[in-house]
């Protein structure tokens, strides 16, 4: 599974609809300090459904929103959408019927996030599961995040075995069962 597009409207800088496809290979992002690098790949993470502000370097998740700038006026909703291409059926269940995913996350003034995976709505923790899964393999969408390294490096075991079983995949089937046993 790998990433094709990514769509955002309102979300941070990015307050007209921005619509970007994902090439194969590898991509870059370049453009001036404050032009929104940063702001699209914590879309990317939030929309993979990081329920942490503080690591989107916002002081609440409605700071997320697009809040006004240059005179033009702050919105009520943010939505970013990350098309998958699953052509190889490597989706988990019960999402490997169709050849491409569509997650959406779209949050509202008042009202907070709500999540569709093609279309149907889902909860947070459905999304969470699918990219959890969706990290074994070689073209895993993992993200490593500055300092990450250092993190890893300087981590206690436990915390250290945790960051490892993240990147082998098997962090899904530990929340999976988690979620089992508090059943
Ligand atoms: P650098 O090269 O310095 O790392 P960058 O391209 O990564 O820069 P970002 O950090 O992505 O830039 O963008 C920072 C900008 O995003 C700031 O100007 C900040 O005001 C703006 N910004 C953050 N949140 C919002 C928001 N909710 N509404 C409008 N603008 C926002
Ligand atoms: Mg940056």
């Amino acid at each position: 599974m790998h990433f094709t597009r990514l769509r955002l409207s309102g979300f941070k800088t990015f307050v007209d609809q921005t619509d970007a496809p994902i090439e194969p290979g590898l991509t870059g992002i370049v453009g001036p300090n404050g032009c929104g690098k940063s702001n699209l790949v914590e879309a990317m993470r939030w929309v993979m459904g990081e329920s942490s502000f503080k690591s989107l370097r916002a002081s609440g998740m409605e700071d997320v929103i697009f809040a006004g700038s240059g005179g033009r006026p702050s919105r009520n909703h943010a939505e970013v959408s990350l098309t998958l291409d699953n052509s190889a059926r490597t989706a988990p269940e019960p999402f490997n019927q169709s050849a491409e995913i569509e997650v959406s996350r779209k949050i509202s003034r008042g009202l907070g996030s709500l999540y569709r995976i093609n279309g149907r709505e889902v909860r947070a923790r459905d999304v969470q599961l699918l990219f959890a899964d969706a990290s074994s393999g070689a073209r895993s969408p993992a993200l490593v995040g500055q300092g990450r390294v250092g993190e890893i490096i300087n981590a206690r075991p436990d915390r250290r075995r945790r960051i490892l079983e993240e990147a082998a995949g098997v962090a899904g089937l530990h929340a999976r069962r988690r979620e089992a046993e508090s059943r």
